[in-house]
């Protein structure tokens, strides 16, 4: 009994931090980041901020829409797979 819940509270605290680790697949690839600033006017969320001159995704509040990968001229924004 005692077992079974300590399997539980395992596989409850792992399913939370799989949820509060949220990993965007859209990231900037900052060598060729020139910080034009083009992909933080067309994202709709907001979750493009220039930081000291290179652009970051925040990847709480981005909701890969591929948006800013289009707008990027400078081909600075990258998908994982
Ligand atoms: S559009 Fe491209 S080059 Fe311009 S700030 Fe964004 S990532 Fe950098
Ligand atoms: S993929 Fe969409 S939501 Fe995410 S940073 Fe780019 S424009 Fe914003």
């Amino acid at each position: 009994m005692k077992n079974k819940k300590t399997i539980f509270l395992i596989l409850f605290f792992l399913t939370i931090s799989i949820f509060a680790l949220k990993i965007s697949r859209i990231y900037v690839e900052a060598n060729s980041c020139v910080g034009c600033g083009d992909c933080v006017l067309v994202c709709p969320v907001d979750a493009i901020q220039l930081i000291d001159g290179k652009a970051v995704i925040d990847a709480n509040v981005c909701i890969e829409c591929e948006i800013c990968l289009k707008s990027c001229t400078y081909n600075a924004i990258r998908k994982s797979k």
